[in-house]
């Protein structure tokens, strides 16, 4: 029988293996802010393909309408041009909050906006969430454990952040945005999920974003040498995209807050990372030193116990698997005439 009408606990009969009588589930109405960027898009296809009704809220700071173009005459999508930093009335079952520039040089480029959007930002779509009784997914950052004294990071780990260092408008708005889940969680009741997101790359990064994976693969293809800032010795752990998008899933339809660490722990040297690309692109490509940046955390991998525990999620594919397929993505932004981005 069907007692439920409302979406989400619909939803969760279904999910929980109770399909009702071969009824198919309602589609949900789902937010994701800042659909439009790299991971936010990828994370639209996936609701979309699975027949849900997706809202994007995005003012193309660092996002594209290229990334989401072929959803485009779908009735069941929508684009909405509008800053997160503004009040904004949806009706919606689930919210999925990205909206923040993630590349450092952007989110440096005007650190006061960043912060507004971190917390202004977060506090709107909080208040949307208790408004409507949706649930909400923050995706927070591994940037929250700072230059890391512990590692490999666990979720119960603090960290060690420059309260006053030139990433802290992206870092502590973060801690805040997490701040305020959890007050909004346990003062109003609302249901909330927190992801801490380590370095992803893929298909439909900006290509001059200045991350150092899109750095390093649009350099090899350009023929440019690869920019490895410092002694090249510090270590990211880098996760394929559809890795992430999967967990981002997993989480908001699980039972658990988290947070959650969602990164892949394979963890690499810049210098590391420069010869997988060379690897995959260009054996030839020459590598030039420059000066680091200020307050660049040393190392960084993520323990995913918990992730692995309580979601029953792991990432699959390794870099030197997933960087080929950002790679022909990239060939074909910068070389190829075809307007559309791989998926
Ligand atoms: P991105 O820059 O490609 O996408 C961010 C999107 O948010 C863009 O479309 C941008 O236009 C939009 N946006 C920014 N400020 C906004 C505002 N005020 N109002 C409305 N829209 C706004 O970045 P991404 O890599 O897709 O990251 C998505 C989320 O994941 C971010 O919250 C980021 O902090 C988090 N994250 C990403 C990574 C990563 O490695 N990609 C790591 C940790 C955390
Ligand atoms: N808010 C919003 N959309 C909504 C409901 C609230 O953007 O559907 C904003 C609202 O403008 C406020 C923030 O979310 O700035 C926090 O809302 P809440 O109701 O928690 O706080 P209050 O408005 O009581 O200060
Ligand atoms: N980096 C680099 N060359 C580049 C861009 C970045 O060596 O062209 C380094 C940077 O100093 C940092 C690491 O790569 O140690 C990851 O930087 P990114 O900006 O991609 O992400 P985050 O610092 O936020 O982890």
């Amino acid at each position: 029988s069907t007692h439920s009408t409302h979406p989400v606990s619909y939803y969760h009969h279904a999910a929980g293996g109770k399909v009702l009588l071969g009824l198919k589930r309602k589609a949900l109405r789902i937010v994701v802010t800042g659909g439009a960027g790299f991971v936010g898009s990828h994370l639209v296809d996936r609701l979309i393909a699975r027949g849900d009704s997706v809202i994007v809220v995005d003012n193309f700071f660092t996002g594209r309408k290229e990334n989401l173009m072929h959803h485009f005459g779908n009735p069941m999508f929508e684009l909405i041009r509008h800053d997160v930093v503004e009040p904004i009335l949806l009706e919606v079952d689930q919210i999925y909050h990205l909206a923040c520039p993630a590349s450092p040089v952007y989110y440096k480029f005007n650190p006061v906006k960043t912060i507004k959007t971190n917390v202004v930002g977060t506090l709107n779509m909080l208040g949307l969430a208790k408004r409507v009784g949706a649930r909400f997914l923050l995706t927070s950052t591994s940037e929250v454990y700072g230059d890391p004294l512990q590692h490999p990071q666990v979720e119960t780990y603090w960290g060690n952040v420059n309260p006053i260092g030139v990433r802290s408008c992206y870092d502590e708005g973060k801690r805040t945005a997490e701040t305020l889940t959890m007050a909004y969680h346990r003062g109003a009741g609302i249901e909330v999920r927190i992801a801490r997101i380590f370095n992803t790359y893929g298909p439909r990064m900006c290509i001059d974003d200045g991350r150092v994976v899109s750095n390093f693969v649009a350099q090899a293809l350009r023929k440019e040498p690869l920019t490895v800032y410092g002694d090249g010795k510090q270590t990211r752990s880098f996760q394929y995209v559809s890795d992430l998008v999967e967990g981002l899933i997993r989480l908001m339809e699980g039972e658990h807050v988290g947070p959650f660490n969602l990164g892949n722990p394979g963890e690499f040297t810049m210098l590391e990372l420069a010869q997988v690309v060379q690897e995959t692109i260009d054996p030839n490509a020459k590598i030039e030193f420059r000066p680091n940046t200020e307050d660049d955390p040393h190392k960084r991998k993520p323990d995913i116990s918990k992730a692995k525990q309580l979601l029953g999620w792991e990432p699959s594919v390794s870099l030197r698997n997933g960087l080929p397929l950002m790679v022909s993505d990239f060939r074909q932004r910068l070389f190829g005439d075809r307007k559309e981005v791989g998926a």
